[in-house]
């Protein structure tokens, strides 16, 4: 699968013209608009061990139809657009992929009206430097190469990417069910660059992220995972301290005890036996020298208040 590519700009026939005019508000000529073809998926296996089967590409085909390509995510405007007008399986003859099928790929053909802003982006598809593009849909079925079992219903004990029987284990997508706006990668080879496939949840109900939104929720969840690692350092320090305390202050209870207690606090009872600990503490042993100065006028106030 790979990323999908801008393959070449080439002649807009009339029949080009006759496709694309149904998408145009009023009918243009070929000068007006600029061509290109795309080659938006295949049926290899990709970077995440997946491949789309041919059948699905075939789908894909239609579902791709009238799709529009975003050019810039900081900066788009709906004139910055390119739509796809035509979408078909192309079968390269001789080619068959890593797995032994004839090799198969998703090509299509857009369009963006020429003038203005677009001349920017035109001229940026002509020297090549927009080449990659992202493309996103949903499929209706994940099975294991392995065994066969649809993988979200949880039976396949295979991990995709791991040898068995000398084949590497992959998730075939099938039934594709709807795709969605492709767009062009600023920087060409970035990881995420390529196809985004959505899965279909047990609901069967489908939900679309754009690349931003995707973006922002991981960011969201490593500052998360970032986050409980730092409060399962805090509740542990806490808890040590704790057992530390109950040591000093009650020697009575046996460390290993106490130590199972902790294990079974809240955080919010870690704090209060925490604080009343510390407390008990300050009262019972002499508090440092440097801190002697603040402490006798600290007790120079509470005399105060009994003068009252
Ligand atoms: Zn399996």
């Amino acid at each position: 699968m790979k990323e999908g590519y801008v393959e070449k700009s080439g002649e807009t026939t009339e029949q080009d013209m006759e496709l694309i005019n149904r998408y145009t508000r009023r009918e243009l000529t070929a000068e007006e608009v600029y061509t290109f073809s795309v080659v938006l998926c295949d049926n290899e296996i990709d970077r995440d061990y997946e491949r789309f089967t041919t059948e699905a590409l075939e789908k894909l085909a239609v579902l791709f139809v009238g799709r529009t390509g975003i050019f810039d995510h900081q900066n788009s405007s709906a004139n910055q657009a390119a739509r796809i007008y035509s979408c078909r399986v192309e079968r390269p003859e001789g080619k068959t992929t890593s797995f032994g099928e004839p090799y198969a790929r998703l090509t299509a053909k857009a369009y963006l009206p020429r003038g203005g802003v677009q001349e920017d982006l035109i001229l940026q598809l002509d020297a090549g430097i927009k080449k990659e593009v992202s493309v996103g849909c949903s499929v209706g079925s994940v099975r294991c190469s392995v065994c066969g079992e649809e993988v979200r219903r949880g039976t396949c004990r295979h991990q995709k990417g791991k040898v068995y029987g000398g084949r590497v284990c992959h998730h075939i997508l099938e039934e594709p069910s709807d795709a969605y706006e492709w767009s062009f990668v600023a920087v060409p080879a970035q990881r995420e660059a390529g196809v985004i496939k959505h899965y279909l949840p047990e609901s069967g109900k489908a939900c679309t992220l754009t690349e931003s939104q995707v973006c922002k929720l991981r960011g969201h969840l490593e500052d998360l995972e970032k986050r409980a690692g730092m409060g399962d350092e805090y509740r542990d320090n806490l808890r040590r301290e704790v057992v530390r305390l109950s040591g000093i202050l009650q020697p009575g209870i046996a460390l290993p005890v106490m130590e199972r207690v902790v294990q079974r606090m809240t955080l919010d009872e870690l704090k209060a036996f925490h604080k009343a600990y510390s407390q008990k503490m300050e009262e019972t042993f002499p508090v440092s020298p440097q801190l002697a100065g603040r402490d006798r006028s600290r007790r120079a106030e509470g005399d105060r208040s009994f003068q009252i």
